[in-house]
């Protein structure tokens, strides 16, 4: 080993003992043999003097070195090959690179399967273009499987910093989507080197996709073939003006050379006494993700090449798996002894292009039928998904899904013999003379530091849990004899926005008015990130819940009998729709949102202008046979008792509802025992059940009397309702709720059955529960499943 190397260059390990001649003529050898000699003059002279003079000398040094770099100025291209197909697109460029110099020193690094006997040790390909070879890397862990593919990438990253410590490039090309090239371009990366990737941004498929965007993402400068993987790299956010259209670089050489005198020479050599354009190429490659499949279109394809009876030169499909059962299905057919048929395992690259260029059509799935075939307007049939995501030009015809002879049969029909204009998709020639261009104006003082432009973003708003649940809201609608509401409910019940409006007397009128509604609210909620999953119904009357039908109503709701709600408002609002009674609405608002959470078995009374409730029993609403169930407010207490808005007698709703209390308030009124000293009335003022209310508190013992009798007929109505279904809750609301909690308390202590006595009686704190319970059906999930 070379002393001085492996005092001055420790990376040049493969020199010999004494001073290698390398190292003699080397500058480092030089500036060891001065700053031996300044360690010399150290020890014997002052300390002082030597010190002086090295840094003078190291000065002199440093500037001679920044002359030298001054007067050559050349950019330093290093080109890493990894295999044949790379560097059918790479040599293009290296050959631009090479006949220029003046202006740029190329270096080559083969790695990969170029490396490799079974791959035809194609770096011999290099060395006949007459190309200096500067490192050779074995980088192929040998397997063929996925975990040789990892190793392989390890292997080249272990070895490739040496190398590019050793050269320096000032940038490095790298092409395309096989790891090999991702790790090319890593090592660079974080070398610091410049990258220029070639064929970035295109759509293939498999997991070529994600290494060529990986590569995309690290290179400084792109070189891409096609104006949407232009686009797709902006899209990436790289900066635009580090993209270049260049085209690709083997179609340099295609468009320059494809029409040669002595064409008709190889494709007779190849196929025998055969016109142009009256030819067949075939071939088709396995699929791997899906060989059985791929398998089948080649014996469908071959089929129809057999019944299309015209010359065709088949090539053997490529060594991947799958192809020994394609090959034996080819044997099956007598493909190879077929006089129509010319089966071939190999062509060399120039002669298949002629023969591609003249053909009268190409059939298969190789991407040269897709990219080069376009550059001659050969026409083109595409089977199977190979491809898929390819641009392709107006010559592919695709089959994708090739199932049967018939279909391969007539697109041969449709494509053979047929010429198109030449494709410009994939390049018009002059990529080479581009991508040198933009190599000179790569400007090395600019800071390697990629910037990518990421397009403006709207402002962000965090996306935990919580938020997720509170922007998952409902519609809900209530219509009530005198309003239509509407309102956003989000997941919590928090009433986001409300809307209101008189009830329209016809039904047309309603519905309409319905939808309108909603359509504001649903605009309302997309401003304010609201993601609306339904909508609830909570509409007075009897309410088939299963069909979303109102089927009777009560007569507060004009026109409005065996209406479907749910078919009109879900067409016309694309929503799904849950409809159901106000009173059942407000039961179900106590079990998601009020003191009914989590109770199993509860009653809510709503004492209103009329009275209402719902039963909930073991979780459930109670709807009973014909969707009666629950109709609280015509529970009789008495035989003969006051006359009912539902034609009967001694219903609760006629003691102790609110129009059954204005009522009476208005009696008194009329026979004058309703105002009492202290009372705040005035002449013109409509009689309400507030004022009787008002009435018994300031001691008017005749509205004391109207009030304890409609408490004692509500709280007798509910020991009804304990004793037959026996809730552990019984709820009370509406406006006159608090009023009656303590008397109907009071009444079930005294004259229920004493394993019910204990009920306890609350109000509820919901001020909207027939809005709430309608949004109830739409956010609870357990609602959602029963209805
Ligand atoms: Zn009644």
């Amino acid at each position: 080993m070379c002393v001085i190397c492996v005092a001055v260059n420790s990376t040049a390990l493969q020199h010999y003992r004494k001073p290698c001649l390398m190292c003699v003529l080397c500058v480092k050898y030089k500036t060891f043999l001065v700053e031996f000699c300044c360690v010399f003059m150290l020890q014997s002279l002052s300390i002082w003097k030597a010190k002086k003079l090295y840094y003078l000398r190291m000065q002199g040094n440093r500037e001679k070195m920044e002359g030298q770099n001054q007067c050559k100025k050349k950019l330093r291209v290093c080109v890493a090959t990894c295999n044949r197909a790379d560097y059918s697109k790479l040599a293009p460029i290296m050959f631009g690179i090479k006949s220029h110099p003046d202006e740029f020193e190329l270096e080559v690094v083969v790695l990969g399967s170029h490396l490799i006997d079974d791959y035809g040790n194609t770096f011999r390909m290099i060395e006949q273009d007459d190309f200096d070879i500067g490192s050779k890397l074995h980088t192929i862990v040998r397997g063929e499987d996925e975990a040789a593919m990892v190793e392989s990438v390890g292997l080249a990253l272990v070895k490739l910093p040496d190398v590019l410590q050793r050269l320096r490039p000032d940038i490095l090309v790298v092409h395309g989507d096989r790891f090999d090239a991702l790790a090319l371009a890593t090592a660079a990366a974080l070398m610091n080197i410049r990258i220029l990737h070639l064929e970035g941004g295109e759509v293939s498929g498999t997991i070529d996709d994600s290494i060529r965007h990986a590569i995309s993402k690290l290179a400084h400068y792109h070189a891409c073939c096609t104006r949407r993987a232009e686009q797709h790299l902006i899209a990436m956010c790289e900066d635009h003006s580090r993209i270049l259209l260049a085209g690709c670089p083997s179609y340099d050489k295609l468009l320059s050379t494809h029409h040669r005198d002595d064409h008709m020479d190889i494709i007779k050599s190849w196929l025998g006494d055969v016109k142009e354009h009256d030819y067949i190429v075939a071939l088709q490659h396995p699929v791997t993700t899906d060989i059985q499949h791929s398998i089948k279109i080649y014996g469908l394809m071959l089929d129809a090449l057999l019944s299309f009876k015209k010359r065709t030169l088949i090539l053997f499909p490529n060594i991947d798996a799958g192809s020994k059962e394609m090959v034996r299905v080819m044997r099956k057919k007598g493909i190879e002894q077929n006089p129509n048929f010319r089966a071939v395992k190999h062509i060399p690259f120039e002669q298949f292009i002629q023969l591609v260029c003249h053909a009268g059509c190409m059939i298969g799935n190789s991407s040269c039928g897709v990219r080069e075939a376009g550059a001659f307007g050969t026409p083109v049939i595409n089977l199977g998904t190979r491809q898929t995501g390819r641009e392709t030009g107006e010559n592919v015809l695709h089959v994708r899904d090739a199932d049967t002879h018939n279909k391969i049969y007539h697109a041969l029909e449709l494509q053979f013999g047929k010429r198109y204009p030449c494709s410009k998709i994939y390049g018009d020639g002059s990529a080479v003379p581009r991508i040198l261009k933009f190599l000179r104006t790569i400007d090395l003082d600019e800071p390697l530091q990629k910037t990518f432009c990421f397009p403006p973003v709207k402002e962000c708003i965090s996306q935990d849990i919580d938020h997720i649940l509170e922007t998952q809201s409902a519609l809900s609608v209530d219509l009530g004899g005198t309003n239509l509401r509407v309102a956003i409910v989000c997941m919590r019940g928090k009433i986001v926005n409300k809307y209101t409006k008189p009830n329209p007397k016809t039904f047309e009128a309603r519905m309409e008015l319905i939808l309108e509604m909603c359509r504001e609210a649903m605009q309302y909620a997309v401003h304010n990130n609201c993601r609306i999953l339904g909508v609830g119904v909570s509409t007075g009357g009897r309410v088939n819940p299963q069909e979303g039908i109102v089927l009777h109503s009560t007569k507060l709701i004009q026109e409005w009998s065996s209406v479907d709600l749910r078919t009109p408002i879900s067409d016309a609002l694309h929503l799904p729709v849950w409809v159901d009674n106000d009173g059942n609405c407000a039961a179900l608002a106590e079990k998601k949102f009020g003191h009914g959470k989590g109770v199993e078995n509860f009653v809510t009374v709503i004492t209103g202008t009329g009275i209402g409730g719902g039963i909930i029993h073991h979780n459930e609403l109670v709807h009973g046979s014909t969707f009666c169930a629950a109709e609280l407010g015509h529970i009789m207490v008495s035989l003969e008792g006051p006359e009912c808005s539902c034609g009967s007698r001694g219903c609760i709703e006629a003691y102790a509802s609110g129009m059954a209390l204005q009522k009476e308030a208005k009696r008194l009124h009329d026979e004058d025992l309703l105002k009492v000293e202290g009372m705040d009335m005035k002449l013109s003022e409509p009689i309400t059940a507030a004022h009787l209310i008002n009435a018994a508190k300031l001691g008017n013992p005749k509205a004391n009397a109207v009030l304890n009798k409609a408490a004692t007929a509500l709280g007798v109505g509910i020991i009804n309702i304990l004793h037959i279904v026996n809730p552990s809750l019984v709820i009370l609301s509406g406006v006159l709720a608090s009023y009656y909690q303590a008397p109907v308390q009071h009444t079930i202590s005294e004259r229920a059955l004493f394993s019910v006595q204990s009920i306890k009686v609350v109000t509820s704190d919901l001020e909207e529960p027939a809005l709430l319970g309608a949004a109830s059906m739409v956010l609870d999930y357990e609602t959602r499943r029963i209805y």
